[in-house]
């Protein structure tokens, strides 16, 4: 069954803080009665989905009598998925107007309990295709027209017969998935709340506890003896508890083994990778084109250390800012300056932008109790997208907003060309919508751009988002191999071994054998603060999603008709088939270097440009 409950995107950046007035306009806050007319409707409608879940066990067993049992079935369920999360939807964007309601939060509970009972009361569905066989399922498909679009979900669901065990060892895995994820739990208590972050003095005289928020912003910092001093507390505050974070984030890891082994796959990785059919080479190329382009790496920490002005760069000078852009950009000026940067991708596109930014389909500004950061929620399937954004009128926000609208026009292209059962799209496809506009973007920005310094700027700030999801995703893509591979050969991984592992992939990314970038070993400890590490190998899709849609963006500068035709094909084809061939058919091979060769080509004409600007005086 196809849920896409929160579309949204995680694009790193996003730590928008609420700090702006509420601007009045309602023009500027989502429309949710296009979702329900009144919360009695919501209610009535919640009403309603329950009864029907509790009468779908009448189709257990159903599915193999024949072919229009089965679409019967398929249709009724589709039906209802589709009813759950339009009634999820709302809930979920209800709650985030105001996180403190708890009357907003009650209903975004109830609705989570009736998608978790609807997850239960359907769980029998893919052991059932499972024991029908691939044969009489083929037989199904081509009998009867209308299973036409359940067909990728039934293959999809006959793909996983290897990695699918005895109904007895099932239950078990079942019953192991909350034990084993525990250390995930754990991290986020220690992490958020019991750690005891500690408190330094900075140049201004005030005292300040460091913890997460205080020193993501702190490491910001201009002066430099108070960027060295936040990283010596912050890394030393999780030095003290390196073995116990390492003994944890251990445990999370030899349960994704265990789990991979139990399900007959080769890896952990080859487990992870079975979701989306990614082939193993695709990671694989990433991360050897990455170590392959990182001279070119280096050539940026150079410019870094130039423009900063330190002869000894370090690693705490990494987040250091170089430039500021100082415009300011409101709503309309995102929305017009959106719209002539997406130009290139033609009318059909852009007319998508014009109605959307007409109707309200987002709630713009940040307001008291509004949840932060950005993201679309595109799962009303029957209704637009919506969008959360925190507006805060900065060169960031214009960012942001154009990203979130290449998710938003992704939703409806697929809803257009695709039903409900195939307009599932994976991460993978999802952030090349949203990336290739943050690429087009930056392009219109720099060519309109009137003075050098605001070039300068702009240059900045796109090689920084190349640092920042393309390097340092694919480093932490590798430490998550090395650290996998070293649990399956049944090594111990302490928090010390885990130490070394992390300095020998930050100061080899950081050239610091070759005087680039002085890493202290006192950083190497970073992996114990990473949450990402308790989620898979998820972080290489933001990397290939940056080599992916920057290639893309090229290409439709450089061929024009043929290749844009490709990317609207690509946003169409939604979860019609898996996100390797879409990008195939785009045009592009991610196992192949042609995408990542063609990111680092861009670094180098950036950083070209960047160095012609500061020569210029
Ligand atoms: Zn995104």
């Amino acid at each position: 069954m196809s849920r896409i409950l929160l579309a949204a995107c995680a694009s790193l950046l996003l730590a928008a803080t609420a700090v702006a007035a509420p601007k009045g306009d309602p023009a500027l806050v989502w429309e949710l009665s296009d979702l329900f007319p009144t919360v009695a409707a919501w209610d009535t409608e919640r009403a309603a989905i329950e009864k029907e879940i509790g009468g779908i066990t009448r189709f257990k067993g159903t599915l193999g009598r024949d072919a229009k049992s089965m679409l019967k079935a398929m249709d009724t369920l589709g039906a209802l998925d589709k009813r759950l999360a339009r009634l999820a939807v709302y809930a979920s964007l209800k709650s985030d107007e105001d996180v403190r309601a708890s009357a907003e939060q009650a209903r975004n509970q109830s609705a989570a309990t009736l998608l978790s009972r609807f997850g239960e009361a359907t769980a029998w569905i893919r052991p059932e295709v499972l024991a029908i066989g691939a044969a009489k399922v083929e037989s199904f498909i081509a009998a009867e027209g209308g299973l036409k679009k359940n067909a990728f979900f039934l293959r999809d669901t006959l793909r996983g017969a290897p990695h699918t065990l005895s109904p007895e060892t099932e239950d078990v895995l079942a019953q192991s998935a909350n034990p084993l994820g525990q250390p995930g739990q754990v991290y986020s208590i220690f992490a958020n709340g019991e750690l005891p972050y500690p408190t330094v003095t900075l140049s201004d005289g005030k005292a300040l506890k460091l913890d997460q928020a205080a020193y993501e912003k702190n490491r910001q910092s201009s002066n430099r003896a108070d960027r060295k001093k936040v990283f010596d507390a912050f890394w030393g505050s999780f030095k003290a508890f390196e073995g116990t974070l390492g003994a944890n984030l251990q445990a999370a890891m030899l349960g994704n083994v265990f789990n991979a082994k139990a399900r007959k796959f080769k890896s952990a990785l080859d487990q992870s990778l079975f979701a989306d059919n990614m082939p193993e080479p695709v990671v694989r190329t990433l991360i050897a084109e990455v170590n392959r382009a990182l001279p070119t790496f280096h050539r940026y920490l150079k410019l870094r250390a130039r423009m900063l002005k330190v002869k000894d760069l370090a690693y705490y000078d990494v987040y250091a800012p170089l430039t500021s852009i100082k415009n300011t950009y409101n709503v309309d000026d995102s929305k017009r300056l959106t719209l002539a940067a997406l130009a290139p991708f033609g009318a059909e596109y852009t007319d998508i932008l014009k109605d959307g930014f007409a109707k309200r389909w987002m709630h713009v500004y940040p307001q008291p109790g509004k949840a932060s950061g950005a993201y679309m929620n595109g799962a009303a399937y029957d209704v637009h997208p919506y969008l959360l954004l925190n507006h805060n009128d900065d060169y960031d926000s214009l960012s942001v907003f154009a990203h979130e609208w290449g998710h938003a026009v992704h939703s409806v292209l697929t809803k257009r060309a695709q039903p409900y059962e195939l307009s599932n799209y994976a991460t993978f496809t999802a952030e090349t919508a949203s990336i290739t506009n943050e690429v087009l973007l930056f392009e219109h920005m720099l060519a309109q751009a009137k003075t050098r310094e605001e070039k300068i700027a702009f240059l900045n700030e796109a090689l920084d988002q190349i640092r920042g999801s393309y390097f340092r995703q694919t480093m932490f893509a590798e430490f998550l191999l090395n650290t996998h591979t070293l649990a399956e050969k049944g090594e111990p991984l302490t928090g010390e071994r885990m130490t070394q592992v992390y300095c020998d992939l930050l100061r080899r990314y950081h050239g610091a054998a070759k005087d680039v970038m002085k890493v202290d070993p006192a950083y190497c400890v970073e992996w114990a603060f990473i949450p990402h590490f308790y989620r898979g190998f998820y972080v290489y899709n933001y990397a290939t999603s940056m080599a992916g849609g920057a290639y893309l963006a090229d290409a439709i500068a450089k061929q024009g008709e043929p290749a844009r035709k490709k990317f609207i094909a690509l946003l169409s084809a939604g979860g019609s088939d898996y996100p390797y061939n879409l990008y195939k058919t785009a045009g592009v091979d991610m196992a192949t270097p042609t995408p990542y060769r063609a990111l680092e080509a861009r670094m180098n004409r950036i950083m070209d440009e960047m160095e012609k600007l500061l020569a210029e005086k």
